[in-house]
């Protein structure tokens, strides 16, 4: 089974994803982490990307594909989250090809649905917590950085919401509701 995790930063598609590793025993492919660790281990790539991921802009789709290419390859049997990832149409597209390339198929698409003020009060204090406990603060958690990162899943990642509909693959949750309950609502759209 392969899902996508759609939805704006900060409305728990990485919170959400690791319960579904737990219980399943799928596996998390986040663009997010990827492009960091690229970036934590110093490639080329990491170093080419490090400025329009702090600024909160995307990433080309030439190098996200690259990413999740390389570990469809790998291969798995227990289905794939896609955390982050397709964030265009172009990468929807992307997907779809190698997925079918791979005999595979989309299960469902989860639209998680949460407010703008929501989004940013949860990215602040994910970056309050974080400075509290001693753990570097993502360099993009800021206020400035947010409001292009939303500006950008309006104008490039939203209308996914619309083609995946189209597709029939959509499900909608309602991600306001405590983590458990949004839990218990994606198990109950991919039955
Ligand atoms: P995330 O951890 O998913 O919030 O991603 C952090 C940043 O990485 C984004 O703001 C983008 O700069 C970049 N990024 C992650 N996934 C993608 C993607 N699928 N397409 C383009 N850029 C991405």
């Amino acid at each position: 089974m392969n899902i996508i995790l759609l939805g704006p930063p900060g409305a728990g598609k990485g919170t959400q994803a690791q319960r579904l590793v737990k219980e399943r025993g799928m596996v998390q492919l986040s663009t997010g982490d990827m492009l960091r660790e690229a970036r934590t281990s110093g490639t080329e790539m990491g170093q080419k990307v490090a400025a329009v991921m702090d600024s909160g802009q995307l990433v080309t789709d030439e190098i996200v594909i690259g990413l999740i290419e390389e570990k469809i390859r790998e291969g798995n049997t227990a289905g794939y989250i896609f955390d982050g990832f397709p964030r265009t149409l172009g990468q929807a597209d992307a997907l779809n090809e190698l997925l079918s390339r791979n005999g595979a198929q989309l299960e469902a698409v989860i639209q998680l649905e949460v407010d703008d003020e929501t989004l940013v009060a949860r990215i602040v204090n994910r970056a309050k917590e974080a400075e509290a406990a001693g753990q570097p603060v993502r360099a993009d958690d800021n206020e400035d950085s947010v409001k292009i990162r939303l500006m950008e899943y309006y104008k490039k990642t939203s209308p996914l919401i619309g083609y995946y509909y189209a597709r029939n693959d959509l499900r909608t949750v309602d991600g306001l509701q405590d983590v458990e309950k949004v839990a218990a609502d994606i198990s109950e759209a991919l039955v």
